[in-house]
């Protein structure tokens, strides 16, 4: 923001750079919590926030979750029908998290890696939407877009810094910087002002025919990282199965981080997934997996207890005690309506627009990505005289 006003009293408004902010649905209900306001009240007065510093844009990352949800869908559907043909295509491993891929790249490698979904995270999504269909749509070059992002981990930060998402050509991240939670606070509270204070503003429409006026804002079904299991179970029991369910009941196994969810057919289970939270149970799953003794076929690992709702850089609690201020962020995560990205027009308008279309090279080289094993340091300095 300082560099753009140096670059506009020094009159080279070439080098004015458009500041794009994109919010994450758990950060908004941590910043809601924090100031006891809901979530729609949150988003508007943080859209104001950032207005004021000088941002043009203000997105919320629920829409590009949409895709992730419904390209993780279709990918699963493809691994199930080849998985007699070719190994490593189940379990399916959710792959959102970095917490949980920076610990399979470094510490399984080559053996876990097959097994991770190839689709971006949800932050990564948006920054492709903003870098490249946002750009075009505003007859921009990339590098005059710089696109912050607002999530709940620090671990997004070393998603962001992958050089899978750095563009030799342009020379520019998909997202350029990570903000966190608290430290939306914290500049808040350099800034002197209390969200409370700030004069709610109505939320940016994203630039499609498709975008609703004024945008609303909405949630997914299931789990508060996402609700990967929940929209790929459904989606799998309907299109290989042909059972439609409406309300999923989760059996937890070990503890509430481990719950587990099947779909049977003629007294035999035909479908089961879960939800792995926090590193006990993430190491129990590879475990399993190592010794051929898994019997899931989607597992949603996310390296947070809990999940992202209480990511490492949610805001910390002020007078209660973690476990009511988790219980609180998460019923304002989950209290706005529920919408299926498979029935939303701005994302179909989305897939046209942007990517010719869903299953185009241009959808596979925006929403998937891939995993590298990290070889382990074995150098001098490492070895114990
Ligand atoms: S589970 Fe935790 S580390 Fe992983 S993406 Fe969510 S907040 Fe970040």
């Amino acid at each position: 923001m300082k560099e753009n006003l140096v670059h506009s009293e020094a009159g080279d408004l070439d080098k004015i750079k458009i500041v794009v902010v994109s919010v994450s649905p758990q950060s908004r209900a941590s910043l809601a919590a924090k100031y006891n306001l809901t979530v729609e009240d949150t988003a508007k007065r943080l859209t104001k926030f950032f207005h004021n510093l000088g941002v043009t844009f203000v997105f919320d990352t629920t829409l590009s979750r949409e895709f992730s949800l419904i390209e993780s869908q279709k990918e699963f559907v493809l691994r199930y029908r080849k998985k007699d043909i070719q190994s490593g295509m189940l379990p399916m491993l959710s792959s959102a998290c970095p917490g949980w891929i920076c610990y399979a790249e470094k510490t399984h490698g080559d053996y876990i890696l097959p097994y991770l979904s190839s689709v971006k995270s949800p932050q990564q999504i948006m920054g492709s939407l903003v870098k490249d269909y946002l750009c075009s749509k505003l007859m921009k070059r990339p590098d005059q877009i710089y696109h912050v992002t607002v999530m709940p981990c620090f671990d997004k930060k070393l998603e962001a810094s992958r050089s899978d998402f750095y563009s030799d050509t342009h020379q520019i991240r998909d997202v350029d910087c990570v903000l966190t939670s608290i430290e939306i606070e914290a500049m808040l509270t350099t800034e002197g002002v209390s969200l409370n204070m700030i004069e709610p503003e109505n939320l940016d429409c994203f630039i499609s025919k498709e975008t609703p006026f004024p945008p609303e804002l909405y949630t997914h079904l299931g789990s508060a990282s996402g609700g990967y299991c929940d929209h790929i179970f459904m989606y799998a029991a309907k299109e290989l199965f042909g059972q439609t369910l409406s309300k999923l009941e989760y059996k937890i196994l070990r503890n509430q981080d481990f719950r587990e969810i099947t779909l049977e057919k003629d007294g035999e289970v035909i479908l089961r997934f879960a939800i792995a939270n926090g590193f006990r149970n993430i190491q129990n799953i590879v475990q399993k997996l190592k010794r051929g003794k898994s019997l899931y076929h989607f597992v949603e690992v996310m390296a947070c207890p809990a999940g992202c709702i209480n990511g490492g850089a949610q805001i910390r609690p002020m007078g209660e005690s973690p476990k009511e201020l988790l219980l609180k962020v998460e019923q304002l995560y989950h209290s706005l309506p529920v919408k299926n990205p498979a029935q939303d027009s701005l994302l179909k308008d989305l897939y046209e627009d942007w990517l010719g279309g869903e299953d185009t090279g241009k959808a596979k080289q925006m929403l998937h990505t891939q995993y590298h094993a990290v070889q382990k340091m074995n150098n001098a300095l490492l070895i114990k005289w």
